[in-house]
């Protein structure tokens, strides 16, 4: 018997041996590692080694792809399991699989506008690319010496780490920059300023400043008066700051000085005025090309301007003297105008009024005829001494004498119908140097 147990003895621990081996190797031949994204498993690979550094070879790979930097914020872990019935992948597959199923962010750049997000780009290069196009727009050749370009809008451009679908079309962002919006500004009218300027240089039509003002009248605007007018905004708006040199006229003041050799109410001009002239340096701002404001830094006179002096009359005035310019000798209608008339010249203009009516002197002066003369009946002349006459014909009663002086607004006269007439009316008629002129370039009816 003892005989018979060793050999089997021998047998039984070579057999052991081998079971172990052979569980052992069917044990080792069975494990494989899964592959977890944040604790969720994603498939199975047969070595230890395909999965050490994996999430560094997906990141290499990703950035190669993308030629940018690529964060994956997801862990990639790994576990032992038994590999029985499973589907067992390629490192190459595992990798792509993993590509598919993890959410990757890139790196992108932001632009803000004011604080807030308004594109987000591929690459920083394109959005700088993009704000100098907007700037050139505004440089012109003319425009050497600029001290400062910018935007009116603070503007950032930041890094970060975006979804890739969050990337935006390059022209898209353009074309959104480009829109443009109505900004409606007051603008004061300033000294030279025409209707026609403004628009050009706001590149809007009249008609729209009419309606954008209903209360001015843009056919006489006043210097300092406020209209308002649409200014070419858009989401970005550039700002040039530029300092200018050029010459201003510098108005000329106006002094009174007394005169006892003229009579009250005359003036006259001693000595001319003259604008003078200066050099004058301002800084600028533009913003799209349109002055917003101007501030002067340097003036210097070139020629002081030079006063003009008037005198004025302290002479007691005579109350018959001529001002030199006529009142309406009487309130009536106008019934007939200077001119050609019935094949003949009207050498005055007829007032139909009542017979009766005060007709006054039209200026003071001197009674030169008082009493009839053919067609024009019972008539008056006053000589102003100034190189004009003033007739007054078809009176009913004469109330001054020839050689009377008289003064502006007395009664000459009582209207009638004397004379050639086809009713009661006064015939007014003014004579420069002899000759009959309209008398309506002096008087209104
Ligand atoms: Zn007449």
């Amino acid at each position: 018997m003892r005989k018979l147990i060793k050999p089997n003895y021998k047998a039984f621990i070579i057999a052991c041996i081998a079971i172990v081996a052979i569980l052992f190797a069917t044990y080792s031949f069975n494990i494989g590692y899964a592959i977890k994204i944040d604790n969720q498993v994603v498939g199975i690979v047969n070595n230890k080694n395909d999965v050490a550094n994996l999430k560094k070879d997906i990141n290499e790979k990703l950035e190669a792809k993308l030629d940018r930097n690529v964060d994956i914020p997801q862990n990639i872990t790994y576990e032992r399991v038994f590999k029985i019935g499973e589907e067992i992948l390629s490192k190459d597959k595992m990798i792509t699989k993993i590509e598919e199923s993890i959410d990757f962010s890139i790196e992108a750049y932001i632009l803000t506008i004011d604080g807030k997000d308004f594109a987000v780009l591929g690459n920083k290069e394109q959005i700088e690319d993009l704000l100098n196009n907007i700037k050139l727009k505004y440089i012109n050749k003319e425009v050497i010496d600029i001290n400062e370009i910018g935007f009116v809008e603070d503007i950032e451009i930041k890094k970060a780490y975006v979804n890739s679908n969050m990337i935006q079309n390059i022209e898209e962002v353009k074309s959104r920059i480009e829109i443009p919006l109505k900004q409606v500004k007051t603008y004061e009218i300033k000294k030279g300023d025409t209707i026609w300027d403004i628009a050009m240089k706001h590149e809007i039509d009249t008609r729209e400043i009419e309606r954008l003002n209903p209360n001015i009248n843009i056919d006489n605007i006043q210097i300092g008066q406020a209209i308002n007018l649409t200014f070419p905004r858009s989401v970005l708006n550039v700002r040039i700051i530029k300092e200018h040199q050029y010459e201003e006229k510098i108005p000329y003041e106006t002094t009174y000085e007394e005169s006892s050799e003229l009579y009250e109410d005359d003036v006259k001009v001693k000595i001319r005025g003259k604008e003078g002239k200066k050099e004058v340096i301002s800084e600028i701002v533009y913003i799209n090309g349109i002055e917003e404001n101007r501030q002067i830094i340097n003036e210097k006179i070139l020629e002081e301007p030079k006063t003009e002096v008037f005198l004025k009359g302290t002479k007691e005035r005579p109350e018959t003297l001529a001002y030199g310019n006529f009142m309406p000798p009487s309130r009536g209608k106008l019934t007939s105008r200077f001119g050609p008339r019935w094949g003949r010249t009207h050498t005055g203009i007829d007032i139909g009024v009542p017979i009766g009516t005060p007709n006054k002197a039209a200026d003071g002066g001197k009674v030169i005829f008082a009493g009839w003369k053919g067609s024009y009946g019972e008539l008056v002349i006053i000589d102003h001494e100034n190189g004009y006459q003033t007739y007054y014909g078809h009176n009913s009663v004469i109330k001054v004498k020839e050689g009377e002086l008289v003064y502006r607004g007395q009664v000459i006269a009582l209207s009638g119908a004397t004379g050639r007439v086809t009713g009661p009316n006064l015939h007014f008629e003014v004579r420069k140097n002899g000759q009959p002129v309209d008398p309506l370039k002096f008087i209104k009816y």
